[in-house]
Protein backbone atom coordinates (compact mmCIF):
# COMPACT_ATOMS: atom_id res chain seq x y z
CA UNK A 1 0.00 0.00 0.00
CA UNK A 2 1.49 3.57 -0.59
CA UNK A 3 1.89 5.70 2.28
CA UNK A 4 -0.97 8.16 0.81
CA UNK A 5 -3.05 5.16 0.27
CA UNK A 6 -2.39 4.15 4.03
CA UNK A 7 -2.93 8.08 4.77
CA UNK A 8 -6.35 7.61 3.26
CA UNK A 9 -7.76 4.67 5.57
CA UNK A 10 -6.40 6.66 8.54
CA UNK A 11 -8.39 9.46 7.41
CA UNK A 12 -11.45 6.92 6.62
CA UNK A 13 -10.88 5.53 9.96
CA UNK A 14 -11.36 9.22 11.37
CA UNK A 15 -14.48 10.00 9.96
CA UNK A 16 -16.23 6.99 10.17
CA UNK A 17 -15.36 7.24 14.37
CA UNK A 18 -16.56 11.11 13.95
CA UNK A 19 -19.77 9.94 12.68
CA UNK A 20 -20.52 6.92 14.52
CA UNK A 21 -20.73 9.48 17.70
CA UNK A 22 -24.08 10.71 16.06
CA UNK A 23 -24.97 8.25 14.46
CA UNK A 24 -24.40 4.16 15.56
CA UNK A 25 -22.61 3.46 12.04
CA UNK A 26 -20.18 1.46 14.62
CA UNK A 27 -20.38 0.40 18.54
CA UNK A 28 -18.15 2.12 20.92
CA UNK A 29 -15.76 -1.03 20.76
CA UNK A 30 -15.77 -1.50 17.17
CA UNK A 31 -15.05 2.93 16.64
CA UNK A 32 -11.37 1.58 18.04
CA UNK A 33 -10.72 -1.17 16.29
CA UNK A 34 -11.68 -0.18 12.74
CA UNK A 35 -7.98 0.38 12.02
CA UNK A 36 -6.87 -3.08 13.40
CA UNK A 37 -9.73 -5.05 12.28
CA UNK A 38 -12.34 -3.40 9.93
CA UNK A 39 -10.35 -2.22 7.74
CA UNK A 40 -7.72 -4.61 7.11
CA UNK A 41 -10.75 -7.10 6.87
CA UNK A 42 -11.85 -5.48 3.98
CA UNK A 43 -8.75 -5.37 2.58
CA UNK A 44 -8.42 -9.21 2.25
CA UNK A 45 -10.31 -8.98 -0.48
CA UNK A 46 -7.82 -6.90 -2.42
CA UNK A 47 -5.64 -10.38 -3.84
CA UNK A 48 -9.41 -11.17 -5.25
CA UNK A 49 -11.06 -8.29 -6.75
CA UNK A 50 -9.16 -8.11 -10.23
CA UNK A 51 -9.73 -8.27 -13.89
CA UNK A 52 -10.11 -6.39 -16.75
CA UNK A 53 -11.03 -2.90 -15.44
CA UNK A 54 -12.99 -0.79 -14.99
CA UNK A 55 -14.63 -3.53 -12.84
CA UNK A 56 -18.26 -2.38 -11.38
CA UNK A 57 -18.28 -3.74 -7.94
CA UNK A 58 -21.32 -3.60 -5.37
CA UNK A 59 -21.10 -3.90 -1.47
CA UNK A 60 -24.45 -5.52 -0.03
CA UNK A 61 -25.43 -4.31 3.05
CA UNK A 62 -22.14 -1.88 3.94
CA UNK A 63 -23.56 -0.71 6.70
CA UNK A 64 -20.69 1.15 8.33
CA UNK A 65 -18.76 1.15 4.80
CA UNK A 66 -17.22 -1.97 4.97
CA UNK A 67 -15.85 -3.64 2.71
CA UNK A 68 -17.17 -0.92 0.05
CA UNK A 69 -14.67 2.32 1.38
CA UNK A 70 -11.64 0.78 2.33
CA UNK A 71 -11.61 -1.21 -0.85
CA UNK A 72 -12.59 1.79 -3.36
CA UNK A 73 -9.55 3.97 -1.59
CA UNK A 74 -7.49 0.99 -3.27
CA UNK A 75 -8.77 0.16 -6.33
CA UNK A 76 -9.43 3.77 -7.19
CA UNK A 77 -10.11 2.30 -11.02
CA UNK A 78 -12.66 0.17 -10.48
CA UNK A 79 -16.38 1.12 -9.93
CA UNK A 80 -17.66 0.96 -6.55
CA UNK A 81 -21.56 0.88 -5.32
CA UNK A 82 -22.51 0.75 -1.87
CA UNK A 83 -25.94 -0.59 -1.25
CA UNK A 84 -28.01 -0.68 2.61
CA UNK A 85 -31.65 -0.12 3.34
CA UNK A 86 -30.87 2.39 6.07
CA UNK A 87 -30.76 6.21 4.59
CA UNK A 88 -29.44 7.69 7.36
CA UNK A 89 -26.53 5.16 7.40
CA UNK A 90 -26.14 5.77 3.85
CA UNK A 91 -26.33 9.28 3.81
CA UNK A 92 -23.62 9.41 6.56
CA UNK A 93 -21.49 7.34 4.22
CA UNK A 94 -22.33 9.64 1.07
CA UNK A 95 -21.09 12.61 3.17
CA UNK A 96 -17.76 10.52 4.16
CA UNK A 97 -17.02 9.86 0.65
CA UNK A 98 -17.08 13.47 -0.62
CA UNK A 99 -14.92 14.55 2.33
CA UNK A 100 -12.46 12.10 1.18
CA UNK A 101 -12.84 12.95 -2.34
CA UNK A 102 -13.62 9.21 -3.38
CA UNK A 103 -15.00 9.44 -6.79
CA UNK A 104 -15.16 6.32 -7.69
CA UNK A 105 -18.47 5.31 -5.56
CA UNK A 106 -22.23 5.38 -5.77
CA UNK A 107 -24.86 4.14 -2.96
CA UNK A 108 -28.26 2.53 -3.57
CA UNK A 109 -30.90 2.71 -0.76
CA UNK A 110 -33.19 -0.33 -0.51
CA UNK A 111 -34.16 -3.63 0.01
CA UNK A 112 -32.18 -6.15 -1.57
CA UNK A 113 -34.91 -8.00 -3.23
CA UNK A 114 -36.47 -4.78 -4.48
CA UNK A 115 -33.09 -3.51 -6.04
CA UNK A 116 -32.40 -6.94 -7.39
CA UNK A 117 -35.26 -6.33 -9.63
CA UNK A 118 -34.19 -3.24 -10.90
CA UNK A 119 -32.97 -3.24 -14.47
CA UNK A 120 -29.96 -0.70 -13.98
CA UNK A 121 -28.59 -3.34 -11.13
CA UNK A 122 -30.03 -6.92 -12.43
CA UNK A 123 -26.51 -9.12 -13.18
CA UNK A 124 -24.41 -6.25 -13.73
CA UNK A 125 -21.59 -6.46 -11.48
CA UNK A 126 -18.10 -8.36 -12.26
CA UNK A 127 -17.71 -8.68 -8.38
CA UNK A 128 -20.53 -8.11 -5.13
CA UNK A 129 -19.08 -8.41 -1.81
CA UNK A 130 -20.47 -9.20 1.70
CA UNK A 131 -19.92 -9.12 5.28
CA UNK A 132 -21.90 -9.78 8.14
CA UNK A 133 -25.15 -9.23 6.58
CA UNK A 134 -26.94 -13.40 6.48
CA UNK A 135 -25.77 -16.64 6.77
CA UNK A 136 -25.41 -17.57 3.45
CA UNK A 137 -27.90 -19.61 2.02
CA UNK A 138 -29.86 -15.90 2.34
CA UNK A 139 -27.04 -14.49 1.18
CA UNK A 140 -26.80 -16.21 -2.20
CA UNK A 141 -29.86 -15.47 -3.10
CA UNK A 142 -29.98 -11.89 -2.73
CA UNK A 143 -26.04 -11.45 -4.12
CA UNK A 144 -27.32 -13.54 -7.41
CA UNK A 145 -29.53 -11.15 -8.08
CA UNK A 146 -26.78 -8.55 -9.07
CA UNK A 147 -23.38 -10.76 -10.12
CA UNK A 148 -23.13 -11.06 -13.83
CA UNK A 149 -23.12 -14.15 -15.77
CA UNK A 150 -19.42 -15.21 -15.05
CA UNK A 151 -18.70 -12.84 -11.97
CA UNK A 152 -18.18 -13.46 -8.73
CA UNK A 153 -19.75 -13.33 -5.13
CA UNK A 154 -17.24 -12.81 -2.22
CA UNK A 155 -18.26 -13.48 1.37
CA UNK A 156 -16.50 -12.75 4.52
CA UNK A 157 -16.83 -15.58 7.47
CA UNK A 158 -15.33 -16.45 10.23
CA UNK A 159 -13.37 -19.64 10.28
CA UNK A 160 -15.95 -21.68 11.44
CA UNK A 161 -17.71 -21.81 8.13
CA UNK A 162 -17.85 -25.23 6.97
CA UNK A 163 -21.16 -26.19 8.26
CA UNK A 164 -22.57 -23.15 6.97
CA UNK A 165 -21.31 -23.38 3.42
CA UNK A 166 -22.20 -27.29 3.65
CA UNK A 167 -25.45 -25.99 3.95
CA UNK A 168 -25.64 -23.84 0.98
CA UNK A 169 -25.15 -26.72 -1.63
CA UNK A 170 -29.28 -26.57 -2.41
CA UNK A 171 -28.95 -22.39 -2.35
CA UNK A 172 -25.84 -22.30 -4.73
CA UNK A 173 -27.53 -24.51 -7.26
CA UNK A 174 -31.08 -22.86 -6.86
CA UNK A 175 -29.47 -19.35 -7.94
CA UNK A 176 -26.36 -20.40 -9.80
CA UNK A 177 -22.91 -19.24 -7.82
CA UNK A 178 -21.10 -21.85 -7.30
CA UNK A 179 -18.03 -22.55 -4.43
CA UNK A 180 -14.92 -22.06 -6.17
CA UNK A 181 -12.40 -21.30 -3.34
CA UNK A 182 -11.97 -20.41 -0.11
CA UNK A 183 -8.73 -18.40 1.28
CA UNK A 184 -8.25 -18.18 4.97
CA UNK A 185 -6.59 -15.07 6.53
CA UNK A 186 -5.52 -13.69 9.90
CA UNK A 187 -6.62 -10.04 11.17
CA UNK A 188 -3.82 -8.00 13.11
CA UNK A 189 -6.01 -8.65 16.08
CA UNK A 190 -5.40 -12.48 15.68
CA UNK A 191 -8.41 -13.76 14.81
CA UNK A 192 -8.64 -15.99 12.08
CA UNK A 193 -11.13 -15.06 9.13
CA UNK A 194 -12.06 -16.85 5.52
CA UNK A 195 -12.99 -15.27 2.43
CA UNK A 196 -14.91 -17.78 -0.11
CA UNK A 197 -15.77 -17.00 -3.52
CA UNK A 198 -18.44 -17.94 -5.46
CA UNK A 199 -18.73 -18.03 -9.40
CA UNK A 200 -22.18 -17.25 -11.69
CA UNK A 201 -21.93 -19.94 -13.68
CA UNK A 202 -25.63 -19.38 -15.75
CA UNK A 203 -28.06 -16.45 -15.72
CA UNK A 204 -29.99 -16.46 -12.26
CA UNK A 205 -34.18 -17.72 -12.74
CA UNK A 206 -36.92 -14.82 -12.96
CA UNK A 207 -38.21 -16.27 -9.75
CA UNK A 208 -35.41 -15.38 -7.42
CA UNK A 209 -34.95 -12.72 -5.27
CA UNK A 210 -38.53 -13.74 -4.10
CA UNK A 211 -40.01 -10.80 -2.30
CA UNK A 212 -38.86 -8.90 0.69
CA UNK A 213 -38.37 -11.34 3.56
CA UNK A 214 -39.05 -14.50 2.11
CA UNK A 215 -35.41 -15.12 1.48
CA UNK A 216 -34.43 -14.61 5.43
CA UNK A 217 -37.65 -16.44 6.77
CA UNK A 218 -37.83 -19.33 4.20
CA UNK A 219 -33.71 -19.92 3.03
CA UNK A 220 -33.18 -22.26 0.54
CA UNK A 221 -32.15 -24.72 2.15
N1 LIG B 1 -21.05 -4.96 5.91
C1 LIG B 1 -21.21 -4.39 7.25
C2 LIG B 1 -22.37 -5.09 7.93
C3 LIG B 1 -23.43 -4.21 8.35
S1 LIG B 1 -24.74 -5.03 9.21
C4 LIG B 1 -19.96 -4.65 8.08
O1 LIG B 1 -19.21 -5.54 7.72
O2 LIG B 1 -19.78 -3.98 9.10
C5 LIG B 1 -25.75 -5.62 7.86
C6 LIG B 1 -26.37 -4.51 7.02
O3 LIG B 1 -27.15 -5.15 6.01
C7 LIG B 1 -27.31 -3.60 7.80
O4 LIG B 1 -26.85 -2.27 7.69
C8 LIG B 1 -28.69 -3.82 7.17
O5 LIG B 1 -29.42 -2.62 7.03
C9 LIG B 1 -28.34 -4.42 5.80
N2 LIG B 1 -29.36 -5.36 5.31
C10 LIG B 1 -29.66 -6.60 5.81
N3 LIG B 1 -30.63 -7.19 5.09
C11 LIG B 1 -30.97 -6.31 4.10
C12 LIG B 1 -31.91 -6.37 3.00
N4 LIG B 1 -32.69 -7.43 2.80
N5 LIG B 1 -31.96 -5.30 2.17
C13 LIG B 1 -31.16 -4.21 2.37
N6 LIG B 1 -30.24 -4.10 3.39
C14 LIG B 1 -30.16 -5.15 4.24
Amino acid sequence: MTQLKTMNQQKLAQHLKAKSETLNLFSTRDRELLLDKHIPDALAALDHVSGEGPLEVMDLGTGGGIPGLPLAIELEDHHFVLVDARAKKVDALKEVADELGLKNVDFEIGRFEDLGRDRDLREMFDFVLARAVAPLPVLLEYASSFVKEGGYFLAWKSQDYQEELASSEFAQSEVVLKHESSHDYQLPTGEERCLLVFKKVAKLDDKYPRPDGIPKKKPLA
